[in-house]
């Protein structure tokens, strides 16, 4: 399990995550919704301390991740510690972020065979085996731009895939998609759901959100401002802010 306590995150003298807390059980399928600049990408880029919050606490898998008092935020006491944890927690972005150098296939072995040290031959199998299962086998000796957009996110998820983290962390995979392009990654994060992974999902996908979800979490102006199932936040919103946020998607 994957627990983040009474996160919050300054920037300057404005304060963007006002104490959030979420837990997510293994298995757990959590969407993150609200408006631009709610602070959505903030928080996930907190649970992995691509940004230092600037006070909370995390427990992953019973431990609870060491963080000290640096000039403004919270920073990493204890490296080793923060690189297995990060090893356990992968990050899909908007934007891919795949190495144009490399080909899709030396994308995805890289970080088995080099940061984990895994040997060869299994890296290799897995890496076909995971291509595969995104639907690109075919494409794997070629270079991230000679693929469609979609088809670089489902490269990206497979590279994530191939590191075997405990939960993945989405933020918008798919808003920088052309709409035809949407369905495909849409699709496969919908059989990682469908395999019990552990998933955070921060989209603007209502649909998807609804139909996937275990949890949904409304943030608006860096606090939850609504937490429940799908049916209770799509069907029956409490708050007025969550209610005018879902009525203006659907
Ligand atoms: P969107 O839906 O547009 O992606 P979001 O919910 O992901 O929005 P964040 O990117 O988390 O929102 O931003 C929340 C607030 O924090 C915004 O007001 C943003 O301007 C501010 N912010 C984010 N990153 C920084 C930064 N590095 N420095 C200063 N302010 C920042
Ligand atoms: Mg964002």
């Amino acid at each position: 399990a994957l627990e983040l306590i009474n996160i919050h995150k300054t920037f300057g003298d404005v304060e963007v995550l006002k104490g959030i807390s979420l837990k997510a059980y293994d298995g757990d399928v959590i969407s993150i919704l609200g408006s631009s600049g709610s602070g959505k990408s903030t928080f996930l880029r907190c649970i992995n301390l691509l940004e230092n919050p600037t006070q909370g606490q995390m427990i992953f898998n019973g431990s609870e991740l060491d963080l000290v008092r640096g000039d403004v935020d919270l920073v990493p006491n204890n490296m080793k510690q923060l690189t297995q944890m990060r090893q356990k927690i992968g990050f899909v972005f908007q934007s891919f972020n795949l190495w144009p150098h490399m080909t899709i296939l030396q994308n995805i072995v890289e970080g088995p065979l080099h940061v984990l040290k895994r040997p060869k031959h299994e890296v290799m199998a897995y890496a076909e085996h995971l291509l595969e299962k995104v639907g690109i086998a075919e494409k794997k000796h070629m270079y991230p731009n000679q693929l469609s957009g979609g088809q670089q996110q489902r490269v990206a998820i497979a590279r994530t895939l191939a590191m075997d983290p405990q939960v993945i962390l989405f933020d918008e995979p798919t808003s920088a998609l052309d709409p035809e392009l949407v369905g495909e990654v849409l699709g496969v994060m919908r059989n990682l759901a469908d395999e019990g992974r552990t998933m955070l999902i921060v989209t603007h996908e209502m649909n998807f959100a609804r139909e996937v979800s275990s949890d949904v979490v409304f943030l608006h102006q860096g606090k939850v401002e609504e937490k429940g199932t799908p049916e209770e936040v799509f069907g029956s919103p409490k708050s007025e802010r969550c209610k005018a946020f879902i009525s203006s998607v659907f």
